[in-house]
């Protein structure tokens, strides 16, 4: 028995038509689950009941429970608790232009950025696609609110996820499902280099991001382990012929940690590697925790980096804070909960 939430349109569409039934019944489903939003199969109305008791054999309907709601200042912070005890936290966001949801792809995660709360925990499992869509639908609920962009920026690596992650993509952006705008989801990933030029054969329009956070490989092997084994020219060059393939732009992260990739050297250094790419450089200022020594930048550091960036025609933004107060940076909250639970 499979959590129904963890089937694409065309997942359902196969099992249907295994059954001898007509394909058309996986689009009555999605706009039972999507659109109408039911909590057990028996509100299902326009499905004859023998049909529908083959259905519940076959699937489950059971939801993820929110365990915690921290509310800030146009951001909020859930809470969930698994089937298996486990925590994953999702972080809600309200722009001007829609309400933006960061949700987590794993259980932990064994990247092991030295900077991040989530991988001081080690992953102990990928999450199911099931749990990923149920966080969409958890925060709609509760908050009230439709949420316009899902951003692939919690707990976890999505792209040592892959499949889950891209079932999750497919579910979310579906018309027929939850009808997320392609262009309205982003996906952020550590380098997992092999992994980027799989999604860039996906052919979609989702938002590739990538988590740079330093412009020499000296000063990335000391705060991402992943870079001995994907080094920032092989990171160029994919992002090269993804750019090439997708015609989209990707972005670089980069977070400003005190003294480590903050100086004005890094800003030069970095405006050379990407010069001439279709790209553009967020600036994160970095969410200080108490479980790691490394402090964030100082503002005027941070200007002058990003002063240095656009003077040499690098497409630059920094970051709007959102959640620091509630600790809502990256794994933050769940690392308090299991750690209360040792
Ligand atoms: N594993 C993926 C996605 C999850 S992390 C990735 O590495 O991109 C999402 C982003 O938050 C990454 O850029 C990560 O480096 C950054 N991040 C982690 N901890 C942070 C903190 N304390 N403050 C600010 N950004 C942080």
């Amino acid at each position: 028995m499979s959590n129904i939430y963890n089937y694409t349109l065309e997942m359902l569409e196969e099992y249907f038509i295994k059954c001898n039934d007509k394909k058309f019944r996986a689009t009555q489903i999605f706009d039972w689950l999507y659109k109408k939003r039911i909590k057990n199969f028996d509100e299902i109305t326009n499905i004859k009941k023998e049909t529908l008791d083959i259905i519940k054999k076959d699937f489950n309907i059971d939801k993820i429970n929110i365990v915690d709601i921290k509310k800030g200042k146009d951001v909020s912070k859930y809470l969930f608790k698994l089937e298996d005890g486990r925590f994953v936290e999702a972080v809600l966001m309200n722009h001007d232009y829609g309400n933006s949801l960061c949700i987590s792809t794993q259980v932990g995660c064994n990247m092991g950025c030295k900077f991040c709360e989530s991988g001081r925990l080690k992953k102990v499992r990928n999450l199911e696609t099931y749990e990923m869509v149920e966080q969409i639908l958890i925060v709609e609920q509760f908050s009230k609110k439709r949420i316009s962009h899902v951003v692939l920026m919690g707990i976890g690596e999505p792209f040592d996820n892959y499949d889950n992650v891209m079932n999750f993509i497919r579910i979310i952006n579906e018309n027929k499902g939850l009808g997320i705008g392609a262009r309205h989801i982003t996906v952020s990933t550590c380098g997992l280099v092999d992994k980027i030029e799989k999604f860039m054969k996906e052919n979609t329009q989702v938002n590739l991001a990538i988590s740079l956070h330093a412009p020499d490989d000296e000063i990335r092997n000391k705060i991402m382990p992943i870079n001995k084994k994907y080094k920032i020219c092989d990171i160029i060059d994919i992002v090269k012929k993804y750019i090439e393939v997708t015609n989209r732009r990707v972005t670089f992260e980069y977070i400003m940690l005190d003294n480590i990739n903050d100086s004005e050297e890094c800003a030069i250094k970095l405006s050379r590697l990407l010069k001439g790419l279709n790209a553009y450089v967020n600036i994160i200022p970095y969410n200080e925790t108490n479980n790691i020594q490394y402090k964030r930048s100082k503002n005027d550091k941070i200007i002058k980096f990003y002063d240095i960036l656009r003077k040499n025609n690098i497409n630059v933004t920094i970051r709007r804070e959102f959640g620091s107060l509630i600790d809502a940076a990256c794994g933050q909250l769940r690392s308090k909960y299991e750690e209360d639970d040792l």
